[in-house]
Formats: structure tokens, sequence, C-alpha cells
């Protein structure tokens, strides 16, 4: 007869649990296409040098962390808290073996990299594997705390099980889309490049962003993506300081840009300066915890604008826009314009 196992962890609390689990979500893997080396390093998602030095105070900078005294999915208090990070593991992530980091990126780790096609691929295959990295990697949390308590995700909380469900469907769409760079990056002489998009000159900032968000209407009402959809079509977001400027890039896989995003980009591109700088911020909200603030600017900040950039407000806006119908939402001054901190 095979004996019934009996975790002596069964007992242990919920908070012991979850501090417990940080522990078995690591993944540490090189996300380049068949590569098995084993020294993976803590690759930054933006550029240490030219990016983070550039914003951090007395060698740290500001992003929205989960608080430490978050019970995370066990309870509602999961929100994110903005507060100081060491420059050296801010926006770290294990996702690239030594070889790879140096290699592949090394033309967008030159301070003065050049604007074109392909650095907007670079840039957005190294927030795919990050992004992708975080999403698996709260699965793989969540699925352990559900495996030691004997449970069933439907025992969970429901705004747990929606996070749990909403990273599932993420990971599926950004593999989707890091499956067509894949192809690219194994044999690239003879391929079109995978992601187009847009950059934006944009002026001079004190924040960075790697990150990317779901439109649901572009701003004339026409329906881009379902909330909860089967597949979703990801519009990736770097805003990155260059020189005594910032660039914006907001990119798609080719495929999507073509078939959903051509005109929204271009419409994005048409906006007024002012109108770029709070589309940006509202669309950098939504977008990713790798939202890197200086410290300077962030001590200014007011506590409503603090509140914006934690995303306590996210699921509201994302069904106001589904109400609305309308993308125009992003449109909208809700009191935070990140390029005026
Ligand atoms: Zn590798």
């Amino acid at each position: 007869m095979k004996k019934i196992k009996h975790f002596k962890s069964t007992n242990i609390s919920d908070t012991q649990l979850w501090v417990e689990s940080i522990r078995h979500m690591r993944i540490s893997h090189c996300f380049y296409p068949g590569c098995k080396n084993k020294n993976i390093i803590k690759s930054h998602t933006l550029q240490n040098n030219g990016v983070i030095s550039k914003l951090a105070l007395k060698n740290q900078v500001c992003m929205p962390r989960v608080s430490r005294d978050s019970m995370g999915p066990l309870d509602k208090k999961m929100g994110l808290e903005l507060r100081k990070v060491g420059k050296n593991i801010a926006t770290t992530f294990t996702g690239f073996c030594k070889e790879h980091d140096d290699k592949l990126f090394a033309d967008i780790e030159k301070t003065k990299w050049q604007i074109n096609d392909k650095t907007a691929f670079l840039f957005t295959y190294r927030t795919i594997c990050s992004e992708l990295q975080t999403k698996q990697e709260f699965i793989k949390r969540i699925d352990y705390i559900v495996n030691k308590k004997f449970w069933k995700i439907s025992n969970l909380p429901e705004y747990t099980q929606a996070d749990y469900q909403l990273n599932k469907l993420a990971v599926s769409d950004l593999k989707r889309v890091k499956n067509q760079c894949d192809h690219y990056l194994e044999k690239s002489e003879d391929k079109e490049i995978p992601i187009l998009g847009i950059a934006l000159d944009m002026p001079q900032a004190k924040f960075a962003i790697s990150g990317y968000y779901i439109p649901y209407y572009d701003f004339n009402g026409k329906l881009m993506n379902r909330r909860f959809g089967e597949v979703d079509f990801p519009v990736f977001v770097n805003i990155i300081p260059y020189g005594n400027k910032t660039i914006a890039f907001l990119t798609a896989s080719r495929d999507d840009y073509e078939k959903f995003y051509k005109d929204f980009f271009a419409e994005i591109n048409d906006l007024s300066l002012v109108k770029k700088e709070i589309f940006l911020t509202n669309i950098s909200i939504k977008s990713s915890d790798n939202l890197v603030i200086s410290p300077e600017a962030a001590k200014n900040l007011t506590r409503d604008q603090v509140k914006l950039i934690e995303g306590e407000n996210n699921s509201d806006y994302v069904a106001l826009e589904t109400i609305a119908e309308s993308g125009r939402l992003d449109l909208i001054d809700k009191g935070l314009n990140l390029f005026k901190i």
C-alpha cells in the first residue's frame, strides 16, 4: 500500500507558508533558445549603467514593490508599495546565462545605443523574458502554497484566483510573441524583425520603465482585446533616458502590429506632447512593477500620486475602460504626469 505523505508544513500558519513560498518560486534558467548553460546571472531588465545609475541617489532608486508585511495571495493586502531598492538589484531577474546576457544585449548596453528596429527588438525581447519570468514565478508560488495545503485553486480567495488565471493567460500571450522572436534569433539573416512599433521623442524624465499592457479599446472605441480573453495581444512599453531626452518605445509583435495596432500607434504618434506625456504615464502605471523613479522625484510626490503609482485603482480603470468602451480614458490626466515629477 502506498504510504500517504504527511507534510509537517500543513500545520504551519498561512503567514509562514507565504514567507516560505518565496524560496520555492525562483526560476533560474537561460531564456535564449536552446541554451543549456548553468551559469545564470542576475540580468538587469533596465540597464544598470545607463538607466538605473542615472536615476539613483546614494545607490538607491524607488520602485513599487510588494510591501514587506503583505500576505500576498492569502489576504487582500497584496498591494504594492513605492519604496527604495538598491540599484544593483533593481529590476534584476535570473533569466540569462552570462554569455547570452553579454552577447544578445551588447547593442543596447552601450551608453549611446541607436534608435532603430533592431534596438526596439532587443528592448522588447528583454521585457518579454523579464515579464515571463515574473508571471511564471507567481504561478509557481501559488502552486506551491496550494500543494502544501492540499487545496485546489478554487479554494483560494476570488481575487487570487483571478490573478492566477490572468497570469496563466499572460504566460501564453508572452510565449507566443517570444516564439516568434526566438525563430528570428536562430535564423536572423533570412527573417524580418518580428517586432514593430514606434519610438517617441520625449523630454528628459526622472523615471524609466520596462513592461507591457493590454489595451482593450483604441481611442475610437474599436475593440482590440477582451478581458479574460483566450488570446491577448500585448503592447510593450520601454521608456528609457537617452542623452538629455527620453525615448519611449511602444512595440508589438509584427503580426499584432499589422492586424491591430498600426493605426492606434499612428494616433499616439500624432498626439500633442502633453497628451503623449499623460498617455505614457497612464499606461506605465498599468504596465509593470519594473518602474524606476529617482528618489529625489519620489519624495515630492503627493499621497494620491503615490497611490496611482502603486496601482491601487488599476482594476477599477480597466473596468471603466470596458464600460466606456474607449481607450480615451488613458488620455485623461489623473493627477500625475511622470514627465513632470
Ligand atoms: Zn544562455
